[in-house]
């Protein structure tokens, strides 16, 4: 189900319990401000999941609240993850659902990372 209008962050959606180390990942990065780890049903050879560790629902109020230290911490992890990954040469594809028309399902900001193979042209 997608996520409802944004109301009060849910502390026991999925990624806060993954973050909370209550439920296991295949952890790819971490550091101050972000974890990042494959997706559980991936949709492309890799694809991965790049959470901040603030109490974010999606892109609305992070972009709007987020301390800026913390917006540039999680924008460059988020690169950083795609280097290591070796998708920077090949190239990747970043995604964030935010909200019930992009069917965003788990309340808790994540972009995704596709790659590994030619994406073709934009999802619709
Ligand atoms: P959304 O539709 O919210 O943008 O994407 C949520 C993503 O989280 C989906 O691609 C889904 O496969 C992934 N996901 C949901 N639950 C888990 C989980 O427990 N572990 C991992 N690694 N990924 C999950």
């Amino acid at each position: 189900m997608p996520v409802e209008a944004l109301g009060d962050y849910d502390d026991n959606n999925i990624f806060a319990r993954i973050l909370r180390g209550e439920i296991p990942c295949t952890k790819v990065h971490e550091d101050k401000w972000s974890l990042a780890f494959h997706d559980i049903n991936p949709q492309a050879p890799t694809h991965v999941l790049v959470i901040p560790k603030g109490r974010w629902r999606s892109w609305a109020d992070f972009s709007a609240q987020a301390p800026d230290a913390e917006i540039a911490g999680y924008v460059r992890a988020v690169g950083r993850v795609a280097k290591a990954l070796g998708l920077e040469v090949p190239g990747y594809r970043l995604l964030a659902n935010a909200g019930l028309d992009a069917h965003q399902e788990v309340p808790h900001l994540h972009i995704h990372i596709f790659g590994g193979k030619p994406l073709g042209a934009m999802l619709s």
